[in-house]
């Protein structure tokens, strides 16, 4: 049988998913400069590529810094690469208990730094509702011991939008960012949803970071429209120093790098990154307000990213995945979670809220 139609390939499915901003494929402007970058023929592998400058020059343009630019294939290699960068085996890194690099990479960044701790900080119930780091717990856990029988703390962990779907103001960045100096930690910012931060900021990308006092970025590209691919910034270049083998070691150094490179220019060509980061972050609002009004649904706060969480009768849950929805429960502490991508389509938004309402209406009996 001819695979192209056993794939179904020429007829997309019509139907999108509130999972993950995963799901989605790669938006136009990035699929465009994936195949210009294919189109050039032979070029140099492993980041020798014009391509791979092009964009690392587009990304110290864009951040206004001199700062050192790495690609790999995903968010966990970038996190554990960047977090191993920074640690020695007997540091700790400190970060929320919803975080991406604690609760989702499987150990990755304790692999990759050979054993270096994460600490959980203990925030007061509602910076945990929100999934934030606070300056206090932050201090509280440097200061709770020094002695020699803890892993000391190195690192401050941030993820911007968070795991919650919730975003940072400049000020809470640069509050922890303080306590993070004075306490000789360095901050490192996973990023996979930055763009989604800076969309509902409109600050300049620079303000929430290096200006803010973050070391070290891991910028997402694949949720925000990439086929693969996250880009690692050291804005301190002294930690980037021998990043590049942590990266060959780890297997992430793609060879043909351009393919990775060249759709990231996609994504930065008159700002498309902030474009469907606007997009995701308004379906997910659009998602919001049709679920306000339905008996049953408890939201449980309101996005300021791309994703709504809210608590569901459990028969209204089994209902809609019956009915084919696809979606994840109990991420990050509780609640569905709802997911907006960039190519999500209002029409999608409202059959699900009509989908949502009737299954509550039912399950209310
Ligand atoms: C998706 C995501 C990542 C990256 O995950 P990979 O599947 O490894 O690409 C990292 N941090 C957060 C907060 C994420 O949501």
């Amino acid at each position: 049988m001819d695979i192209r139609t056993a794939m179904s390939a020429s007829a997309p499915n019509p139907r999108q998913h509130f999972a993950s901003d995963n799901y989605a494929g790669m938006c136009p402007n990035a699929e465009r400069w994936f195949h210009e970058a294919n189109g050039s023929g032979h070029e140099p592998a492993y980041g020798e590529d014009r391509w791979t400058q092009r964009v690392s020059d587009a990304l110290r343009e864009l951040f206004q810094t001199d700062c050192d630019v790495y690609f790999v294939f995903n968010g966990t290699a970038a996190n554990s690469l960047a977090l191993a960068s920074l640690c020695q085996s007997y540091h700790s890194v400190i970060c929320t208990s919803v975080a991406h690099v604690e609760t989702d990479e499987c150990g990755g960044p304790e692999f990759f730094s050979n054993g270096s701790k994460l600490l959980v900080a203990e925030t007061s119930s509602e910076a945990a509702r929100l999934g934030k780091l606070t300056p206090d717990a932050v201090e509280a856990l440097v200061t709770k011991r020094s002695d020699i029988h803890y892993p000391k703390p190195k690192v401050v962990s941030l993820t911007q939008a968070t795991e919650l779907g919730t975003v940072y103001s400049v000020d809470e960045v640069r509050a922890i960012a303080a306590i993070a100096k004075r306490r000789h930690l360095k901050l490192h910012m996973d990023g996979a949803r930055f763009a989604n931060a800076v969309a509902t900021l409109g600050c300049h990308p620079s303000d929430i970071t290096w200006r803010a006092g973050v070391d070290v970025l891991c910028f997402g590209g694949t949720k925000n429209g990439l086929p693969v691919g996250e880009a690692v910034v050291f804005f301190d270049r002294a930690l980037s120093e021998d990043f590049a083998y942590r990266v060959k070691q780890a297997g992430q150094l793609a060879s043909k790098m351009r393919f990775i490179s060249a759709p990231w220019l996609g994504l930065l060509e008159n700002d498309t990154w902030l474009a469907n980061a606007r997009h995701a972050n308004a379906m997910a609002q659009r998602l919001y307000q049709a679920l306000l009004p339905v008996p049953g649904v408890e939201l449980l706060h309101p996005p300021q990213a791309n994703a709504v969480f809210a608590k569901l009768p459990p028969a209204a849950i089994t209902r809609l995945r019956t009915e084919g929805w696809r979606f994840y429960e109990f991420i990050a502490g509780g609640g569905c979670r709802f997911m907006c991508s960039w190519d999500t389509r209002p029409e999608s938004v409202d059959a699900f809220a009509t989908d949502l309402r009737a299954a509550c209406s039912a399950a209310a009996g």
